[in-house]
């Protein structure tokens, strides 16, 4: 072959192999944008790359978590070409339930599967006044806290905005009753699921936007409120984003017990996280205070002296406590104070000047209860592992 043959030959292999690039780039479905997961802000940027003006935002987001309507042929008010043009680049895909059960008391347990086949629990407690929905931002969680279950399972990822708001979308429809005129069943919201939210910062803060969006759930800031176990400087972050409100998970007076409960206060200590909580609540425009979480745990953290030091600890942070009955699981090595026990400590913060209440235990029967949810993890930092062989250990 002469040296021009062979460039020839070679310009025609070159010629095959981008038919063969364009035969296939034609056969691969571009990937979708799940509409379903696009804060306000992202959902105006996805329609400008259409070529659409931003009202198209607020008519979507009200066919979405207004009206749970996944289907862009029945969104009648868009234009057929419209239509047709978003069911080419866009979805709207729900997470997909696979349990679903209601406690005696009324709570309601959803189980949903993730991709990957881990899942995640979302919790509805109704109460006479309000309906809490308590949602999950993790599978799983690193931070490893001594007491809650979920910590054992260990971490395995982050949940995308689509799944974080999916589980407000999929426990608005399903508390709807067909054919009823609409109710508004969910009026707070808690990131207090699996998890921990400061941990997925922007698909957390995203998801709360939504919430928060008048043509989408239209909950009030007061009423969407982020727990965390105290990532400190995720605090100030948020701080300046969003102006939710703050629960702040103590379960401890001393560093040096939170330090076994909370691991993570070996980095950021009561001190930092205290401090902490007084800027969020400083750089919020009305006067809100933080709710303290404490988890009353037998023989650990439940004695008159404790009690003291916590309303010491607590005495220049404007914030309410809410005490948690310790919520028991297998080879936990923990235990539930006795009722009398519980009602004493809360008694002495009380005369101390603190309001403080007593979280109910609701959706036992269910494993609904706070640190009861697991889901079920794929673990990837194999600490599920572990605490299966500490168990067969102690059992
Ligand atoms: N990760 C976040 C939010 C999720 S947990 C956080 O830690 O704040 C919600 C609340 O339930 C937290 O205060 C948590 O400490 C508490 N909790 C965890 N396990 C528990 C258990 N077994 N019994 C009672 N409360 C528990
Ligand atoms: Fe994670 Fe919160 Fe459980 Fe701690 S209490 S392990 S931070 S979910």
């Amino acid at each position: 072959m002469t040296d021009e043959q062979s460039i020839e030959n070679q310009a025609t292999d070159f010629e095959a192999l981008d038919r063969l690039e364009a035969e296939e780039k034609a056969k691969t479905p571009i990937e979708k944008v799940n509409l379903l997961g696009l804060s306000p802000k992202k959902m105006d940027a996805f329609f400008e790359g259409l070529g659409e003006k931003k009202f198209r935002t607020q008519q979507m987001l009200k066919w979405i978590h207004q009206l749970g309507e996944s289907d862009f042929d029945k969104m009648t008010n868009m234009s057929k070409a419209m239509r047709t043009k978003l069911a080419e680049v866009a979805e709207i895909s729900l997470p997909e339930i696979v349990y679903d059960q209601t406690s005696v008391d009324g709570t309601r347990k959803w189980v949903m599967r993730m991709p990957g086949g881990s899942s995640i629990e979302t919790v509805y407690i109704p109460e006479k006044e309000r309906g809490t929905l308590c949602v999950s931002s993790q599978i799983g969680c690193a931070l490893d806290c001594s007491f809650c279950s979920t910590g054992k399972q260990g971490f395995n990822r982050d949940l995308s905005v689509a799944e974080i708001i999916g589980q407000v979308f999929v426990a608005s429809q399903c508390l709807d009753t067909p054919g009823e005129k609409r109710v508004r069943r969910i009026t707070n919201v808690v990131m207090m699921g699996m998890g921990e939210p400061l941990l997925n910062f922007d698909n957390v803060v995203d998801s709360m936007e939504l919430m928060l969006n008048d043509f989408a759930y239209s909950l009030s800031k007061r009423r969407v409120t982020l727990s965390t176990s105290g990532v400190v400087p995720m605090m100030d972050k948020l701080g300046e984003v969003s102006d939710v409100s703050l629960a702040v998970s103590l379960h401890a007076p001393t560093d040096d017990l939170r330090d076994v409960l909370v691991p993570i206060n070996k980095k950021y200590p009561i001190k930092e996280l205290l401090a902490a909580t007084n800027r969020y609540l400083e750089n919020l425009p009305d006067r809100r205070k933080a709710t303290i979480e404490y988890t009353i745990i037998k023989d650990v953290n439940d004695s008159v002296e404790q009690a003291e030091e916590l309303a010491k600890v607590l005495k220049d942070t404007p914030c309410k406590i809410n005490l948690i009955p310790f919520n028991p699981f297998p080879n936990s090595g923990y235990e539930r104070p006795s009722n009398n026990r519980t009602y004493r400590f809360r008694d002495l913060l009380h005369e101390r000047g603190f309001i403080v209440t007593i979280r109910s235990t609701r959706g036992d029967d269910i494993d609904a209860a706070c640190g009861q949810l697991v889901g079920k993890v794929e673990d990837r930092t194999r600490r599920q592992q572990k605490y299966i062989d500490l168990q067969q250990v102690n059992d």
